[in-house]
């Protein structure tokens, strides 16, 4: 008789990163990014397509140029980031208070240049940090006229990080600006804020495929007594969507049907309003007693704020993967989400919120693997555009949703848009008629 293995099997762990000490990097065409490098860290810059060139250009940890932190490359004025900066059709705000925040000034910066005019595809040039730095990396060209041949291409950059210090989450994405609230919820547990009015609230994946549940009061109602939050089934009806996402239905309500959030942006796409947050019973029915869950975790972070503690919430499960197939069936399958993807929400009133990390590690709701949530808050002066996100291969970088070059017209003619392969088309110019419509599109945009 053949001896039984007694030894666990996980037959299909969960999809982990491949190489948690390497990093990689889009320099849109035109753009730039920040990566900040320690001693002995090595950047690898690839240029796909050819012809691009870029700039590196290095600052030590107090913000001076410090060019010999890479080595000795011959360096120049960085013309190119001057091009970026002072290009009037880009958003340069975040970078310049990025910049900002770091103490970097420009006045004396010293770039590295990288590739020419004319170098071929597929060329790399590497650099390894010999100190701490934070490193400006960016691919400058103008927009290309009709009759030119070559756009500013993106740049790829590779970071492998010689020593990961014990931290092998991904590194978080840049704050969307100057954020008023910046914290973490640790894994398995949960956090209470409150927002103004008007004020946004992003709430971040970390290191991805992990739940978020979100719950939001309306604080003037609690403050009387009346305990108003969102309502999955409001939202749906008024929505007609298993959920709403930018653009024209993509608000969330609570009981009384008055909207408390709308979706501005969302880079995941697929989130859950069916199922409770995870509960004490969930975990119970398994056999898994005394197992941490998202409404005890949430009752408990709210409790101060005169929110009577359920033992299952009707919560907005964002980065949650549930569906009702064919057959009826709610089904759940590891989140589409991955490092970095969020949702910014904007409060419609002034809102006492709490968000969790789910701690479900014995489903595919978190990839089997529960980790950290981020949430970051920016106050209402920001203007932040609505977009979905869509990658157009597996490993292209997240797109948001832009606006067509007839936006400034046809936007005068229709508030109707629709996300149509990354851009906002308008589906409908009020009804003037077909006729009306073709010449809108024809002549007057
Ligand atoms: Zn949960």
């Amino acid at each position: 008789m053949a001896a039984l293995s007694i030894t666990p099997s996980l037959l299909e762990p969960g999809l982990w990163r491949s190489d948690p000490s390497l990093e990689r990097y889009q320099v849109q065409g035109g753009g730039s990014i920040v990566v900040r490098l320690q001693a002995g860290d090595t950047i690898t810059i690839h240029d796909p397509q050819g012809r691009q060139v870029g700039e590196v250009i290095a600052f030590d940890k107090n913000g001076s140029p410090a060019p010999g932190g890479l080595g000795n490359h011959p360096v120049q004025k960085p013309t190119g980031l001057g091009s970026i900066l002072t290009n009037r059709g880009l958003n340069t705000r975040p970078l310049a208070q990025r910049l900002s925040a770091l103490g970097i000034t420009l006045d004396d910066a010293l770039a590295i240049p990288v590739f020419a005019p004319d170098s071929p595809p597929g060329e790399e040039v590497a650099f390894t940090a010999s100190d701490e730095l934070t490193c400006l990396i960016c691919a400058p060209g103008d927009s290309m006229s009709v009759e030119e041949q070559h756009p500013p291409t993106p740049l790829i950059v590779w970071v492998r990080r010689s020593d990961l210090q014990g931290d092998t989450d991904p590194v978080l994405p840049d704050p969307l600006a100057n954020p008023r609230l910046d914290f973490r919820i640790e894994r398995c547990t949960a956090r209470d804020f409150t927002v103004r009015a008007g004020e946004f609230i992003q709430i971040i994946d970390v290191a991805g495929r992990e739940c978020s549940d979100f719950l939001a009061f309306t604080e003037s109602k609690l403050n009387q007594g009346i305990e108003r939050g969102l309502d999955p089934t409001a939202t749906r009806t008024l929505m007609g969507a298993a959920y709403p996402g930018p653009g024209l239905f993509s608000k969330f309500f609570d009981q009384d049907m008055q909207p408390l959030v709308e979706v501005i942006q969302d880079t995941c796409g697929r989130h859950d309003t069916f199922g409770f947050a995870c509960s004490s019973k969930y975990y119970e029915d398994m056999g898994y007693f005394g197992h941490p869950n998202c409404s005890d975790n949430l009752s408990n972070v709210l409790k101060d704020y005169g929110v009577a503690a359920r033992r299952g919430w009707p919560a907005i499960n964002f980065f949650y993967n549930t569906r009702i197939d064919d057959h009826n069936a709610l089904y759940l399958d590891e989140p589409w989400s991955r490092p970095g993807d969020y949702v910014l929400l904007r409060a419609l009133d002034d809102l006492v919120c709490a968000s969790s990390a789910c701690p479900d590690d014995t489903s595919a709701a978190n990839g089997w693997n529960p980790t950290d949530i981020h949430v970051r808050v920016y106050s209402p002066d920001n203007i932040f555009s609505k977009a979905v996100a869509y990658r157009m291969t597996p490993d292209a970088e997240a797109e948001l949703t832009r606006e067509t070059g007839f936006h400034p017209r046809s936007s005068q003619l229709t508030r109707n848009f629709t996300e149509y392969r990354g851009f906002w088309l308008p589906t409908v110019f009020n009804n003037a008629g077909a006729i009306k419509e073709y010449w809108a599109c024809r002549e007057k945009a």
